[in-house]
């Protein structure tokens, strides 16, 4: 029989990439759907997967439509991709992002408690939990120091998953990862705001591009590597924690270079940096260490910054021709 797997988050890029990984290993994929905005669903479709999958309506911070989606998708594995994501937007919606990113969390781990459906449970955890790094690179044990309400919500999420996996025997996971990106990353997103921008402004749409702190570095990966990382975590025997990452940082002032450059454009005629893309309290720095989802996962990323990059680049220039 196929395998049946429930996604909160489907919306979202990574749930676009999972969905279609899952679909691909064979499974029944329902995912979770807010009904909240106008085209919620442009990722699914440019995936091809939106009529391959069975929508069930709920929100995080509504216990009940969490039980009724188990109820419904009577799922194997639960991957829990619903948040908040955007840290910028944290320090505006704090609560809000407590409610959903934080809270939400735990009423998924606590819906499949009560079901006794004994799903086993995937947290998208995340490197915002790092913050203020104790340690380079970083690894499952290094020390947590969020630095945004995002990276606290962020770290009750993974507490509780832990908690629940100790307390009740939940085979609950936490996936620790680090940024990654793709031609479906929103465009709020450092990487997909400088891939549009050099899309445009190669096209003459755009005259300049307004960044923050341009010496902010992290280690970008490609979703489509990660999402198989999520997979392999919830066929282990044992449910555990796992950071996933390149192990390489750069900054965003190299992104820069590396983006324009592939339309062969200068980045530092057109960079501007604006204060308002400041943020209260930066990350300065990420760079994780992978190296026991190598060992116990058998995972590795493939997909290089260059070739990510050229990707989004390119995508962004057919979205912007077909302007
Ligand atoms: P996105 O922002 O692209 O997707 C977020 C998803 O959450 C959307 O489908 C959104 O639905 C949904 N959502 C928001 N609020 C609610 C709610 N109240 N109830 C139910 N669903 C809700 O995120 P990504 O795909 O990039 O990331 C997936 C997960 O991984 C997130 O939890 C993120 O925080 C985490 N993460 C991401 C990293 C990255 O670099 N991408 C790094 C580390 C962790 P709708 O479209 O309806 O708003
Ligand atoms: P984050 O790591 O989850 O916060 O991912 P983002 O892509 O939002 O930001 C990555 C880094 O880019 C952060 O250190 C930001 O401060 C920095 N940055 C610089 N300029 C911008 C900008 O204009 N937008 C965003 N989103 N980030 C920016």
């Amino acid at each position: 029989m196929a395998k049946r797997a429930l996604i909160t988050g489907v919306s979202g890029q990574d749930g676009a990439y999972l969905a279609s990984f899952l679909l691909d290993k064979g499974y029944e994929v329902y995912g979770l759907q807010t009904r909240r905005g106008s085209d919620t669903l442009w990722r699914l479709r440019y995936l091809s997967v939106l009529n391959r999958i069975q929508l069930v309506d709920g929100d995080l911070t509504d216990l009940s439509s969490l039980c009724r989606a188990l109820d419904t998708a009577q799922p194997d594995e639960v991957y829990n991709l619903a948040a908040q994501s955007f840290v910028a937007t944290s320090w505006a919606q704090p609560l809000l992002t407590a409610q959903v990113t934080g809270v939400g969390a735990l009423n998924v781990l606590e819906a499949v408690r009560l079901s006794g459906c004994g799903a086993r449970c995937y947290q998208a955890s995340s490197s915002e939990m790092f913050g203020k790094v104790r340690e380079t690179p970083q690894t499952e044990s290094t020390p947590f120091h969020p630095r945004s309400p995002y990276g606290v919500a962020k770290a009750f999420a993974h507490w509780s998953t832990v908690n629940y996996r100790e307390s009740f025997g939940l085979h609950a996971t936490s996936g620790i990862l680090f940024n990654h990106e793709s031609p479906l990353r929103g465009l709020e997103f450092v990487t997909r705001k400088i891939t549009d921008a050099v899309a445009r402004i190669s096209r003459g749409l755009q005259q300049e591009l307004r960044l923050g702190n341009l010496d902010a570095q992290r280690d970008w990966g490609f979703a489509g590597d990660y999402v198989e990382a999520m997979w392999l975590m919830l066929q282990q025997e044992q449910p555990d924690d796992y950071v996933i990452a390149t192990g390489h940082n750069t900054s965003v002032r190299e992104f820069c270079r590396v983006a324009f450059a592939a339309v062969k454009l200068d980045y530092e005629a057109y960079v501007k940096v604006d204060p308002q893309y400041y943020r209260p309290a930066e990350v300065d720095t990420l760079q994780g260490d992978a190296g026991k989802a190598q060992r116990m996962l058998g995972w590795r990323p493939r997909v290089s910054l260059q070739q990510m990059v050229e990707m989004m680049v390119e995508a962004d220039l057919k979205r912007v021709a077909a302007e």
